[in-house]
């Protein structure tokens, strides 16, 4: 077996023991200020799908941002996809990258691009061919309900539009896992519910969902696991969870 398989191997076999997503005693101390993730250990498995919730400043955002590489832990191990990320070398986070989407709260689109591009631009990154794309954008914005949209510029669309233009750029390489941070945090009830849906869907299509969010209502609808955050520590993990206030 060459040293490359045996990496392979050993990354599925922790995949398999720990998760997809392992947080292994994780803090992350900033600068300035208390440790924003303080002593995290936890386990998303392949296909789960996960509300992060907890009151603003308890490190949701600073626990999506290890999971992207864009921060590194201060103590414990990060892994993801059974990689270490903290021995990822530079040159290879772009490519751990394409196993993740993301969406944020401000959806960050392309502002003097049109829909199919801003969705055609995360697929040129990845250097698929002109063929593929005329293939995969098509495909994955009808999945969005945006099949009529294609030529409309950012600000011509309504938040949940724009929100589902963000879903579909993160969708289109096919990641293993989305992260969400905040992902209704500027959207009316209607579309909150309707983005939410869509990220039910993908989940039910195979990928694993992280969705970080302030919304009550709908997390104690969808009855999911719900991990609720404190001043940078887990205080609660549960299955078909309810969003918790309690101090
Ligand atoms: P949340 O997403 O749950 O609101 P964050 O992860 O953004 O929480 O922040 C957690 C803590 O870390 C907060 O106290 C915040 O002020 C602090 N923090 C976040 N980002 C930085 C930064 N770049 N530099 C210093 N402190 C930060
Ligand atoms: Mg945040």
């Amino acid at each position: 077996m060459t040293k490359r398989e045996l990496k392979r191997q050993k990354r599925e076999k922790m995949i398999e023991e720990e998760g997809l997503i392992f947080l292994d005693g994780v803090s992350k101390s900033y600068s300035t200020g208390a440790p924003a993730i303080n002593g995290v250990t936890l386990h998303i498995g392949r296909g789960e799908f996960v509300f992060i919730v907890g009151d603003s400043g308890s490190g949701k955002s600073t626990l999506i941002k290890l999971l992207l590489r864009e921060l590194t832990a201060t103590q414990g191990k990060v892994y993801v996809m059974g990689y270490d990320l903290a021995k990822l070398k530079h040159r290879q986070i772009p490519k751990y990258r394409r196993y993740l989407g993301v969406v944020f709260q401000d959806f960050r689109l392309l502002k003097d691009r049109n829909v199919y591009e801003n969705v055609a631009f995360a697929q040129r990154i990845v250097e698929k061919s002109s063929k593929e794309i005329r293939r995969n954008v098509p495909s994955i914005l009808a999945t969005v309900g945006l099949a009529g949209k294609y030529k409309a510029k950012p600000k011509q669309l309504s938040g949940g539009e724009q929100q589902r233009v963000a879903l579909a750029r993160a969708l289109v390489n096919r990641p293993a896992i989305l992260l969400a941070d905040e992902p209704t945090g500027n959207l009316d009830p209607k579309n909150s519910w309707e983005i939410m849906q869509l990220l039910e869907e993908i989940n039910e299509a195979g990928t694993t969902v992280v969705v970080v969010t302030h919304n009550r209502e709908i997390v104690n609808a969808m009855r999911k696991r719900v991990i609720t955050m404190k001043r940078g520590v887990v205080i609660s993990d549960v299955e078909e969870g309810e969003y918790n206030d309690e101090d």
